[in-house]
């Protein structure tokens, strides 16, 4: 296992990652914290502490270190697993590097620990671009260098909560600007240092959401803005929307999928906000300036379904696969958007992203 020059942050032993390891290590993993998520609005919960029946299916944190380890095992070198720090209770930060291409993009999953596939999806794509030679996975690894996060919030995840468990029960989503979490600091870091230019974010909504009048179940939501356009930069809002319209038509005529856009949010704080607008950074560190980061958008999948999990991650895992071959072959940059401009908004179901 050859250690990148780009790899700057401590390299954890895998082998000793998981529960076990963090053991040995001298590290304890708190209980998870009986508090209830509090209600989200608009549109009701996500999923809750009590469907613990509905989780088993899904992977919990050392599953993940070891699906980790054994992608990185049979990739023949091409994806390098790293840790950017610990979380909250002590959990190793977990990140996959895939590919060797000029354009870094970041693909995110489960800053809130309570929205589940979205895990099990980003695994999957990883290990699609490790181990396939398609000509697809060929090409996304010879012209991006794709930063996979599989669980961003170990500790909510373990808990299935959305925020952090740490006594401020912060949101992870909404901390780039206080930086009050240690999730936050240390992937903020990573993120000054690789520039990505390109990012993908992957969230739930509530189990039962609608498409705007219509009583059509509404399984995907497509998040083109955190923040106001008037306060991106042109090419930001353009890309946004050619990013949601290649993620569109990827799903185009995929089973029952009545797809919606997110509501008009204007929200500074969040992780995607501050990609793109720069401008914050943890005590000590120099923000970024508005514009490393070209394109950001968010994915809002329905909630989980009895015995459609499979389904539920491949409502991530294919538009996210079109929007890493279109930013690779050059197609992203020439889309228009008239699929996004034509959509209904989600009525509701929204975790709040
Ligand atoms: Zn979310």
């Amino acid at each position: 296992m050859s250690v990148r020059p780009r790899s700057r942050r401590l390299r954890a032993g895998l082998a000793l990652a998981g529960s076990a390891g963090l053991v040995a290590a001298g590290l304890t993993v708190a209980a998870a914290p009986a508090t209830a998520d509090p209600a989200h609005t608009p549109g009701g919960p996500c999923l809750q502490p009590e469907q613990e029946v509905k989780r088993s299916s899904v992977a919990n944190y050392d599953e993940v270190v070891r699906k980790l380890s054994q992608i990185e095992n049979n990739s023949q070198g091409r994806v390098q697993v790293d840790s950017v720090g610990l979380s909250g209770e002590g959990r190793e930060l977990f990140y996959a590097t895939v590919g060797e291409g000029d354009t870094t993009f970041w693909l995110q999953a489960r800053i809130h620990g309570n929205e589940l596939q979205s895990t099990q999806a980003v695994l999957d794509i990883l290990q699609n671009l490790g181990s396939s030679g398609s000509p697809d996975a060929q090409l996304i690894r010879d012209e991006l260098t794709v930063i996979v996060i599989p669980m961003y919030n170990p500790d909510g995840s373990e808990a299935n909560i959305r925020q952090s468990t740490t006594p401020t029960r912060t949101d992870l989503n909404r901390d780039w600007e206080n930086f009050v979490q240690p999730e936050s600091r240390a992937y903020w870091k990573l993120f000054s240092e690789l520039e990505p230019e390109l990012a993908l974010d992957l969230h739930h909504m509530g189990t039962a959401p609608r498409v705007a009048g219509t009583d059509d179940l509404n399984q995907f939501q497509i998040g083109a803005r955190t923040v106001a356009p008037s306060r991106l930069l042109p090419g930001q809002w353009d890309l946004a929307r050619q990013m949601s319209e290649v993620s569109l038509n990827a799903l185009e005529g995929y089973g029952q999928t009545h797809l919606a856009r997110y509501s008009d949010i204007d929200i500074t704080n969040a992780v995607l906000s501050r990609m793109l607008l720069g401008g914050t950074a943890p005590a000590g560190e120099t923000p970024m300036e508005q514009g490393v980061t070209k394109g950001a958008i968010f994915y809002e999948v329905r909630g989980v379904g009895q015995k459609s999990n499979g389904y539920l991650a491949n409502l991530f895992s294919r538009p996210t696969m079109a929007v890493l071959k279109a930013a690779a072959d050059g197609s992203l940059y020439t889309s228009g958007w008239d699929s996004y401009d034509a959509l209904p908004y989600g009525r509701s179901g929204s975790c709040g992203f």
